[in-house]
Formats: structure tokens, C-alpha cells, sequence
């Protein structure tokens, strides 16, 4: 799981990266301290949450959610302060999933993720359902459709199932037994002929030639490159 963090006070950064080394293993934390490196960071990296504070150096929270929700329905939860009431109400209208109050506790900001990631996986997103995979790929996941270049692109239920497991595992090399116990419900690993032919359709409709988006490592299995 990935979580990025747009804050810029080090300290709360470096707490919130403890309290996820002690209490929640296999998460990857990345952080930014200004509101437009954060924005750039989301869109490169797809995280499933932000963790993003109100008061920041150079523009705020709100802009920042509000141009994070130009693109992606991640599920963002906002720090503010105490004596800042309104921000809370703001930065829910705004398209917040959650808020936190600083000074909080951080076992508190670990069950409200835990949280946001369980409604988002449940409830249809309301407010962008689709997520940008990359500067030209778009996936709506309530409807199931792809766009390149915001044109919707026609693909098989099992097209659609390949592409949304090469795209979740973004930059992660997926073997050929993986994509075939798992699109195929195979458990033998002699015939990677299918994924070959699933690959090359993939690429046709995605106008990945020569391959740039989804990658071949010979022998091995294929990388979602976006
Ligand atoms: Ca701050």
C-alpha cells in the first residue's frame, strides 16, 4: 500500500512513518512539503491515501484537494488545527474523505485510513469515479471502462481484468504464473500463449507500440509502465 503525506512540518512526517513502521507493515510512505509538489507527487505515484495538511508553504490544503479531485478519487484525509473549525467543514466539502485534528494521536490517523481505504474499496466513489493511470489513460473502476486520451476504448471483460491488475501493480513486474491463476484461474504455468495474445490486444487498443506501456521482461512476465 502506498501513502503519501503533503506536509511540511518534518516532525509530523517522521511520526506518521513511525506509526506506520510499528503498526502497519508493508507500506510504502512518500511525502512532500509543498501543496504543488504534492499534487505532482500523486499524480506520478497513484497512492491509495493522502494524508494532506491544510497549512501549507505555498498554496493550500484546499487547492491542493481541489486539484487532486481533477484527477483521482483517492481517498484524502486533511490535518488541521484546533482552532480551525471551518477548515474541517471546507476540506469535506471540498472532496476531504476524513479529517484529523492536530495535535492527534497517531493510532487514531491509522484507524481513520484503515477506514477511508475500506470505504473506498466498498461504496462507488461519488465524487470522480475514475483514477488518471497516466498522462493518457484513464480508468473509470465503478463502470469498468478505459479512455485514452478521453475517448472511451471498447475492451473484453478479461482485457479490462488483465489491465486493471498490470495497472495496480504499477511498476511492478507480474509473473506469468500470477496473471494466470489470476485472470485465467489457471494453477498450471505451461501456457503463456493467452497472455501473449491478451498482451498484444491490450497494446493495439492502448496505442503502445512500440511497447511503452506495458512492458515485456522475456521469460518472466509484463510491467504496467503508465
Ligand atoms: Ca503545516
Amino acid at each position: 500500500m502506498k501513502v503519501i503525506v503533503i506536509e511540511d512540518e518534518q516532525s509530523i512526517i517522521d511520526a506518521i512513518n513511525l506509526a506506520f513502521e510499528f503498526r502497519w507493515q508493508g507500506v510504502t510512505l512518500l511525502s512532500a512539503a509543498s501543496g504543488k509538489e504534492g499534487i505532482a507527487l500523486v499524480r506520478n505515484e497513484s497512492p491509495d491515501v493522502v494524508i494532506l495538511d491544510i497549512n501549507l508553504p505555498d498554496i493550500s490544503g484546499f487547492d491542493v484537494l481541489k486539484q487532486v479531485r481533477e484527477f483521482s478519487a483517492v481517498p484524502v484525509i486533511i490535518l488541521t488545527v484546533r482552532s480551525e473549525d471551518e477548515d474541517m467543514l471546507r476540506g469535506l466539502e471540498t472532496g476531504a474523505d476524513d479529517y484529523v485534528i492536530k495535535p492527534f494521536n497517531y493510532l487514531n490517523l491509522l484507524a481513520r485510513v484503515k477506514a477511508v481505504l475500506r470505504r473506498a474499496d466498498k461504496a462507488p466513489l461519488n465524487i470522480k469515479q475514475y483514477s488518471a493511470i497516466s498522462s493518457r489513460i484513464k480508468i473509470d473502476f465503478v463502470n469498468q471502462k478505459v479512455f485514452l486520451d478521453e475517448k472511451a476504448i471498447e475492451l473484453t471483460p478479461r482485457e479490462y481484468r488483465l489491465l486493471v491488475m498490470l495497472v495496480k501493480n504499477k511498476g511492478k513486474l507480474i509473473k506469468y504464473k500470477e496473471i494466470l491463476r489470476e485472470i485465467w484461474g489457471k494453477s498450471r504455468t505451461d501456457d503463456n500463449g493467452n497472455i501473449r495474445i491478451y498482451i498484444r490486444r491490450l497494446r493495439k487498443k492502448l496505442q503502445d507500440n512500440p511497447p511503452d506501456i506495458i512492458l515485456n521482461k522475456r521469460g518472466t512476465g509484463y510491467m504496467f509502465n503508465g
